[in-house]
């Protein structure tokens, strides 16, 4: 069974659907209030776990209600929990999410427990790195935990795949001990200072985040799939799945979990994005982002419907 070492953040979603997004000062009312479990660490270690990945998390939560709800999730998932810290004197994150009649949404994100992981938390999770098949990542904890996350692998000779998302500044010397890198169109500008509108912008920007010093470069472009670019000739758009959409939050999390699983169980890159994109656009046919992960059922399901089977 691969191994998948997923270090970031765990908040609890509370999810509201309203007719539209507020504008700066507006109270809108919403429909049914929805909480689940979330954060782009937490969903991207259960679109891992749920397409059959042995998945070890590590993060940190508050003693709180919220965080023990997190604990039950991770051990309903089959999630290791070994590396979960529980701190007291944070509470645990918490997203709080409008989700528009179009399915846009609209989201802050109160990080708590999981945005203060220091270096030597992640280093309590070493063994895990002598052992994992892949290690991944995102920007939603301290960047402290990024940079030593990223020096781990790399001591162990374990591949990266870093998600730069939600995007905040870090130090670009990373890149260099990173496999995979997976922003989507709006973190893509961020890194490359280019505006992804289609594949030829996707192809500029990729370029310049290559130069970066990054292994493999991957856009997500929403329902359109996923851009790659490996240094060589002009990129290849791996087409997405088309579904209807009821809810994109969390699609670039299912993403990055589809992915980290299929190359941890040996596909090749572009198979691995194709399982990606299809792991991704069966959770935008659920309302939720952690709860409405696939399992490798439905996603070995859409991949045969689609006449790509491994
Ligand atoms: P993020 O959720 O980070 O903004 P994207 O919008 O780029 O990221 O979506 C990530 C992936 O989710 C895409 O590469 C694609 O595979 C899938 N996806 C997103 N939206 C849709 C959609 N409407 N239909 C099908 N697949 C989608």
């Amino acid at each position: 069974m691969s191994n998948v070492l997923v270090v970031g953040s765990y908040v609890v979603d509370l999810m509201s659907r309203a007719p539209h997004l507020p504008k700066p000062g507006e109270t809108v009312l919403g429909g049914p209030f929805q909480m689940g479990p979330g954060g782009k660490g937490g969903n991207q270690a259960t679109a891992a776990a749920r397409c059959g990945s042995e998945v070890t998390f590590v993060t940190k939560v508050g003693d709180d209600l919220f965080g023990r709800d997190a604990m039950k999730h991770f051990e309903a998932e089959h999630i290791n929990t070994q590396y979960i810290k529980v701190d007291p004197s944070q509470s645990t994150g918490a997203a709080l999410i409008a989700v528009d009649a179009k399915s846009e949404n609209s989201i802050v994100v109160a990080l708590g427990a999981c945005g203060t992981i220091n270096e030597e938390e992640v280093k309590e999770a070493e063994e895990r790195f002598k052992t994992a098949d892949i290690v991944l990542l995102q920007l939603e904890t301290s960047i402290k935990a990024v940079v030593t996350t990223v020096k781990l692998a790399n001591k162990y000779g374990v591949h990266v795949i870093l998600n730069p998302a939600p995007y905040q500044e870090f130090p670009k010397e990373i890149l260099s001990d990173v496999a995979y890198i997976t922003p989507n169109e709006t973190e893509a500008f961020e890194l490359s200072g280019i505006e992804v509108k289609d594949e030829e912008s996707a192809l500029m920007a990729a370029r310049k985040i290559y130069e970066m010093g990054v292994g493999t470069v991957i856009i997500t472009l929403g329902a359109k799939g996923a851009f790659l670019y490996s240094g060589s000739n002009n990129g290849e758009l791996v087409p997405g799945f088309t579904v209807e959409a009821v809810d994109t939050t969390g699609a670039g999390d299912a993403f990055n979990g589809g992915f980290a699983h299929a190359l941890s169980t040996g596909y090749t890159v572009r198979e691995a994005m194709t399982f990606a994109n299809a792991v991704a656009a069966l959770s935008v046919t659920k309302i939720g982002t952690a709860t409405a992960m696939p399992n490798k059922h439905e996603v070995e399901a859409i991949l045969k419907r689609e006449g790509i089977v491994k």
